[in-house]
């Protein structure tokens, strides 16, 4: 034995070979502080030791290294000094693998991201199995590769490629990799070990020049003057077009490659360093960090919430094959789980089915889907005009139309017809679950299911657990959420529930600069451009529906009537009023034509800035963002306060998947705790004129006081 860490050990395989093999204790491989440290003496013993010819880098489980560990990051860049300490000592250890005096071969079989890709980089060859996925996602968290990535991969694939990989973070496939030159042999899983001993002997016999492929790795990058600038000015084209201005990441990944590329190693991994240092100290970062480790806490939650499930859905009904209820059984059959699609008429039954072949006919042309499964998916959906169809189903999701006397009586009709351990959900976006539950006779198997439009896109589904539902009916309703691809939130039953509950307020807030006279594109210009949402607030409601937004104002100010009172001189009331609905019918705030490729096009509607009195009226860009968003952060200051949503992060994560909350700004709480509470309490007071709605709760203004976080 060379070397034995709880992470890593090194021992001769055969004849001077030695394998470093990374075999984590009770986790996945990956690059924590004390796996680095164990890294950097394994490497010191083998560069010590006597008669070594040759190193192989393997895993000793299924995926070789996932890269970083993230779970460390926010700790530890909150302290810029130890982050510049951390990263500068880390990545010299990569360059201690490169400068081992004999050949080295990485075999990597399952995830080698981040850290793990860049192990690989460090060796002179790379093999992998057709398992692997290789890639450098740092991106993604807001951050550059910080072991060596940005300076190593365009040595050995070319800048553009590598700029492609590096500003994008996508994840390569084996042949992918390989076609590119970042891998150098796929073969088959079982002959990864074998192929890299066979590929490390070869270079020892001197039939591989693995010093020449090791060479320009320690140099400046070879290329030509005018093929490198045209390569940076095409590269930082891209990300301005594509990442945008708030996202850093990418603009600091190009900055570090081409201040890298003048220089040798040392010099290259020092502007590498400095940039990645840099992006840890901003608020993308430390927002795309927290979204990470939210998912990871959200989809842990879901996942053990299922694993109480006693009852699994086998076979699902979906009530009302509209919008809603067609998306939700597409998606249903799609995931494996069959589907009876109920409606009370034919054609919407058959609008359903249209919009499944839809979907699928999209997936098909483009090659993500064959004709067999796309005829499998249609035909595990059962369209019925009757009741009796639904018979001997696990689970009735109700999506008929947004009225509970309607909702109560479907729901109570179900529920005389299904199995006694049949659930019933309701895919309400307003109602209170527990005035729905009062229709039935055993509310225990009741609660809500909310899905987000459209259904096969929108990653969020809301559980809501009314006052009587059980926790088996939670679990079992979780697993099929999960089951369906979707991430599922559990919450407590209000108006509303989660997301839709916040959304009024920051609309009503919207509303009330369109009342001043405000003009809302200008409004919607802001919220887009300068907030991040893929829509403002006036696009939005054009999108879900004037009238549906009209109809949730009246259920929400049934809810809560002092803060969000029923307006019917508001703009949403009057458009409503004068049935401009939005894009389903062409006229809402804007006017809709149809464009080249015939999806809905935005046009200016003169004749809704005549009906809702548009002045030429100004507002600061800032007072337009804090006018919607005060609103909206209070809200969801109250939700964790009744304990509506169980913690700030799964708020977040609510709101960036269920309405597209800008990632660059983390969430509500994210946001907030980048605006700081004080700051925002300050802000909110200054607005607290304009309705409860502005004022902040004691809680948030005692937090604010003592410097706490609710993020912490
Ligand atoms: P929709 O009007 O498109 O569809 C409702 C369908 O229900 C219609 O096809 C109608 O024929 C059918 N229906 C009516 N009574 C029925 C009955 N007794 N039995 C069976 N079918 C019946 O409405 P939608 O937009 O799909 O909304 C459905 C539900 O989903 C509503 O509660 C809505 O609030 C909720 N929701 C909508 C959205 C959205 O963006 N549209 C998002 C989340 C939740």
């Amino acid at each position: 034995m060379i070397y034995q860490g709880d992470s890593i050990r090194v021992e001769f395989v055969e004849d001077g070979i030695a394998e470093l093999q990374f075999a984590a204790a009770g986790s996945v491989n990956k690059f924590d502080q004390k796996t680095l440290e164990e890294f950097s003496q394994a490497l010191k013993q083998l560069a010590n030791t006597k008669d070594l010819r040759g190193v192989i880098v393997t895993s000793s489980k299924p995926t070789f290294i996932v890269g970083a560990d993230i779970t460390e990051f926010l700790t530890l860049f909150a302290d810029v000094e130890q982050t510049k300490v951390w990263v500068a000592k880390a990545s010299r250890v990569f360059d201690q693998l490169e400068d081992l005096p004999v050949p080295t071969v990485a075999a990597v079989t399952g995830f080698a991201l981040g850290g793990g890709c860049e192990a690989a980089l460090a060796c002179d060859y790379r093999v992998v199995d057709t398992t692997a996925v290789i890639g450098l996602p740092e991106v993604k968290l807001g951050l550059i590769p910080g072991f060596g990535g940005t300076m190593r991969l365009p040595r050995i694939i070319g800048p553009d490629n590598a700029l492609e990989l590096i500003t994008t973070g996508k994840n390569n496939k084996p042949d992918d990799a390989l076609k590119i030159g970042l891998v150098d042999s796929v073969v088959a899983p079982e002959k990864l070990r074998d192929a890299a001993l066979a590929m490390v002997k070869s270079a020892i016999a001197g039939d591989l020049n693995w010093k020449a492929k090791r060479q320009p790795k320690l140099e400046p990058l070879q290329a030509n003057e005018t093929e490198s600038t045209m390569t940076f000015v095409t590269a930082k084209a891209m990300a301005a077009a594509q990442a945008g201005k708030h996202y850093p990441a990418p603009h600091a990944a190009i900055k570090a490659v081409e201040d890298g590329a003048k220089h040798h190693r040392e010099e290259a991994l020092k502007a590498e360093n400095a940039a990645f240092v840099g992006l840890t100290q901003t608020d993308a970062c430390r927002a795309q960090v927290g979204i990470f480790m939210a998912d990871q806490m959200v989809k842990g939650k879901a996942k053990k919430a299922a694993k109480l499930a006693t009852k699994e859905i086998k076979r699902a009904a979906v009530l009302g094959a509209g919008i809603m209820g067609g998306g939700i059984a597409y998606q249903s059959a799609y995931k494996g789980v069959p589907v009876v699609m109920k409606d009370i008429r034919q054609d919407a039954l058959d609008l359903g089915m249209n919009e499944a072949s839809k979907i699928m006919g999209k997936l098909v042309d483009r090659g993500r889907m064959d004709h067999k499964k796309m005829a499998k998916v249609l035909s595990s959906i059962t369209p019925t005009l009757l009741d009796e169809g639904v018979k001997g189903v696990d689970i009735v999701v109700e999506a008929v139309v947004e009225n509970p006397d309607v909702k109560g009586k479907v729901l109570a009709q179900m529920e005389s017809i299904v199995d006694t351990d049949t659930i019933l959900v309701s895919n309400t976006s307003t109602i209170s679950i527990d005035r729905l539950a009062k229709n039935l006779k055993d509310p225990s198997r009741f609660c809500g299911m909310h899905f987000f439009n459209p259904v096969h896109k929108m990653p969020l589904v809301e559980v809501i657990r009314g006052e009587k539902t059980s926790e088996e009916t939670v679990a079992a309703v979780v697993a099929y959420a999960t089951r369906m691809g979707k991430t599922a939130i559990v919450v407590n039953d209000c108006p509303g529930f989660l997301v839709n509950r916040v959304l009024f307020p920051y609309l009503a807030g919207f509303a009330g600069m369109v009342d001043e006279g405000v003009d809302f594109a200008g409004i919607d210009k802001v919220m887009e451009r300068q907030f991040g949402w893929p829509m403002g607030p006036a696009y939005l409601s054009d999108v879900v529906g004037i009238d549906t937004a009209d109809h949730c104002t009246v259920v929400m100010a049934d809810g809560f009537p002092s803060r969000m009172p029923r307006d019917t001189s508001s703009a949403i009331a009057k458009l409503a009023a004068a049935e401009r609905y939005g894009q389903k019918n062409g006229k809402g705030f804007y006017n809709y034509g149809v464009d080249k490729k015939g999806r809905p096009a935005k046009e200016k509607a003169p004749e809704v800035y005549e009906m809702l009195g548009v002045t030429d009226k100004q507002l600061e860009a800032d007072e337009i963002i804090a006018r919607c968003m005060v609103p909206m952060v209070n809200e969801c200051v109250r939700c964790l306060e009744e304990g509506i949503v169980a913690s700030a992060a799964e708020c977040d994560m609510a709101l960036l998947y269920g309405l597209g909350f800008p990632p660059f700004r983390g969430g509500p709480f994210r946001y907030l705790e980048t605006v700081g509470l004080a700051n925002f309490v300050a802000l909110a007071d200054k607005y607290a004129h304009l309705g409860e709605m502005y004022q902040v709760t004691d809680g948030l203004r005692e937090m604010a006081e003592s410097g706490k976080s609710y993020l912490a």
